[in-house]
């Protein structure tokens, strides 16, 4: 009997959860294998075969693919997780690997948006207390220790885990909760917390983005911090779709 083609699936998204559902239902000719890097206290885990963890920087992703004997990667992780895609460019191209980049379309902004977009959390960090005093944050926990910057403004701080004490700014209130978040629950928080900066970053998909129209509905200005770009020359699809088809050229011969 031949070997199915084994397929490495860099996860930690809802798109990711969604070809691993379609793949493990569909694709019975693939075998299958999930990554998270296991920074959640209790991840979504998608169907079929999952393995959590760091690799161990881009040599332990080229042994593990060597040792696993991987056909082709598709990096479905979020659009901020730049350390992983690059790493997965690298090794890939060191060993041979076909490699496609799944990403939602980046959120753009429309009439009566106010949005302030910029690259660092350093650079929000400087630009809030010009925009306003209590700042909803939704960019995730790794970016809160840039705030020690702008310490005399107030916090209201969505994560799925808690942050790490020490990163947390003086003025704050922590939001434990996951997404999705629906318009008349970020209406209500936006209003329940009297915020007057909305402090994000471009996710882009539907779980998430109605505090981008709860923000236009109020006239509140927005500070989203842009995308890392995908690596060079690594092909790129919008949705799983796109992934399926490029899995199937890839692995049809
Ligand atoms: P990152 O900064 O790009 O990656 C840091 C390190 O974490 C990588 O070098 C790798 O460790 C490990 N890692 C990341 N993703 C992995 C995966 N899918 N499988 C195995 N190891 C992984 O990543 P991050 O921004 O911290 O994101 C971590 C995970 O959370 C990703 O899977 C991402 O899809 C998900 N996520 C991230 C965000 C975000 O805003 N960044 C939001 C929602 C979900 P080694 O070098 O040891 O291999």
């Amino acid at each position: 009997m031949t070997e199915r083609p084994h397929v490495l699936l860099l996860g930690g998204t809802s798109d990711a959860r969604r070809l691993a559902a379609e793949l493990s239902s569909a694709e019975a000719r693939l075998r299958v294998t999930s990554s998270l890097a296991g920074r959640v206290t209790h991840p979504r885990l998608p169907a079929g075969e999952v393995r959590v963890g760091g690799f161990g920087g881009v040599s332990g992703l080229v042994d593990w693919l060597r040792a696993h004997r991987v056909a082709a990667i598709v990096d479905a992780t979020h659009p901020f997780a730049a350390v992983m895609s690059r790493n997965a460019a690298l090794a890939a191209a060191e060993t041979g690997t076909p490699l496609l980049a799944l990403r939602r379309p980046a959120w753009t902004s429309g009439p009566g948006d106010r949005w302030h977009e910029v690259d660092t959390p350093a650079e929000a960090a400087a630009l809030l207390p010009q925009l306003g005093r209590r700042v909803f944050v939704t960019t995730g926990r790794g970016d809160l220790a840039a705030f020690t910057a702008a310490p005399e403004l107030w916090y209201l701080i969505r994560s799925v885990d808690p942050p790490e004490p020490t990163d947390l700014p003086p003025h704050h209130e922590l939001l434990l909760a996951r997404g999705p978040f629906d318009l008349a629950a970020e209406r209500e928080t936006l209003r329940r917390h009297r915020i007057d900066v909305l402090l994000t970053k471009n996710s882009g998909g539907p779980a998430t983005s109605p505090k981008l129209l709860a923000a236009r509905e109020a006239g509140i200005p927005v500070v989203l911090r842009r995308r890392p770009a995908t690596p060079p020359g690594v092909p790129e699809v919008p949705d799983v779709p796109g992934a399926l088809h490029w899995l199937d050229c890839q692995l049809s011969h």
